[in-house]
């Protein structure tokens, strides 16, 4: 897989991939969402949601706004300490409206395709608040390469994945300790 794709699905998990699109900040560095085009694309393409739902510029404000709180709640877990009360407030007030309706089509689970945009991320903020309000969460984690700061769900069986990718992450640490160990050094871990 080339690396970077335009948008990544490595999250294991809907509101940690919707968290991990770009952000304020530095984190627009690695922004995927310029336009509610662009978010409606992203949509499509989620594992999670499989349809392109329609997005007003209100929306997509919205949208972004449910972004900072998610990936500050995240953060918070990663770094074992309580989340912000503004970010919750805004979880769980977009979680209180209807989310998605889901269906059979052709024996196969799909969404409501003519759902409102607000039906769309209530589906993510329940889905955060049911990853960090349960087990589940023993399972979320940040990736092993320090220099990089995405997180993801654990959902193998053994529970020991480590990387965000091994395109992005994986084959970088392992191409390090490779190159540590030629020169003798096997101070790289
Ligand atoms: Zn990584």
């Amino acid at each position: 897989m080339p690396w970077p794709p335009r948008f990544i699905f490595i999250g294991g998990s809907l509101a940690i991939d919707f968290a991990q699109t770009g952000g304020e900040g530095w984190r627009s560095r690695w922004e995927s969402w310029h336009s509610p085009s662009d978010l409606a694309d992203w949509a499509e393409a989620s594992p999670d949601l499989r349809f392109r739902p329609s997005v007003t510029e209100t929306e997509f404000a919205a949208a972004r706004a449910l972004r900072e709180a998610l990936w500050f709640t995240a953060r918070a877990h990663v770094e074992h300490k309580a989340p912000g009360a503004t970010d919750i407030a805004l979880i769980e007030a977009t979680a209180a409206l209807p989310d998605l309706v889901p269906r059979w089509h052709g024996g196969r689970h799909e969404w409501n395709r003519d759902a409102a945009f607000a039906q769309v991320l209530s589906t993510v903020a329940r889905e955060a608040i049911h990853l960090f309000g349960t087990d589940r969460v023993e399972r979320f984690r940040e990736c092993a390469n320090p220099t990089c700061s995405l997180m993801f769900v654990d959902n193998s069986r053994p529970g020991r994945r480590q990387w965000c990718s091994m395109a992005r992450c994986g084959n970088l640490t392992k191409v390090a300790r490779h190159r540590a160990k030629a020169k003798g050094d096997d101070h790289v871990h």
